[in-house]
């Protein structure tokens, strides 16, 4: 097993940003091992704010022109929860296998073309970005209604005490003589 480089830095606009990119370059026949720690930032105006990087590991097994990556990744959100709008920390974490195989002349995601190839790439096009298939996965982890606890009872609303409803709730002390001459005792 050999450790590979999973990404490499673009400097755009005079900015690192690292991005999920695989150098199949780097890929060797059989099986290799990739660990990467990403906060997909291609996406960031798509995805909610990290409260922890996701942490990336997957196994790439490789057969000539084909690259199968099983990948595994987890991470954190900070999101707003639905009931007490207080910002929480939502874990997510999740798994995909993405293919990538080598056709001259084809490079980048496949669209669905039936081929069940998710990513081409050729001689002139030998970096992989597969980011865009860890967002998906992501989105569909996320949940669609956050919630900060099973349990969260939502915004709490103060002084209810002193709402009018006399009801069950035991009466003033300093009333008590004051009922027992209305009720006649
Ligand atoms: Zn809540």
């Amino acid at each position: 097993m050999s450790k590979i480089l999973f990404y490499i830095t673009f400097t755009i606009a005079g900015k690192d940003r690292d991005i999920m990119v695989i150098d199949v370059r780097l890929v060797p026949e059989g099986r290799s091992e990739i660990e990467r720690e990403t906060r997909l930032e291609g996406f960031e105006g798509d995805l909610p704010p990290f409260s922890e990087s996701l942490k990336c590991t997957a196994a790439a097994d490789r057969m000539e022109g084909t690259i199968v990556v099983s990948l595994r990744f987890a991470g954190g959100f900070g999101l707003e929860c639905a009931r007490c709008l207080e910002v929480y920390r939502q874990p997510v974490a999740g798994e995909l296998r993405v293919i990538l195989r080598e056709e001259q002349g084809r490079y980048g995601a496949s669209l669905d073309d039936g081929a069940g190839v998710d990513f081409y790439f050729d001689a002139n096009h030998e970096l992989v970005d597969i980011s865009s298939a860890i967002y998906d996965e992501i989105m569909t982890a996320l949940p669609l209604k956050p919630l900060c606890s099973e349990d969260c009872e939502g915004i709490k609303v103060e002084s209810q005490d002193d709402a009018g409803d006399g009801g069950g709730k035991p009466a003033d002390p300093r009333w008590a003589g004051l009922m027992k001459l209305k009720s006649g005792r």
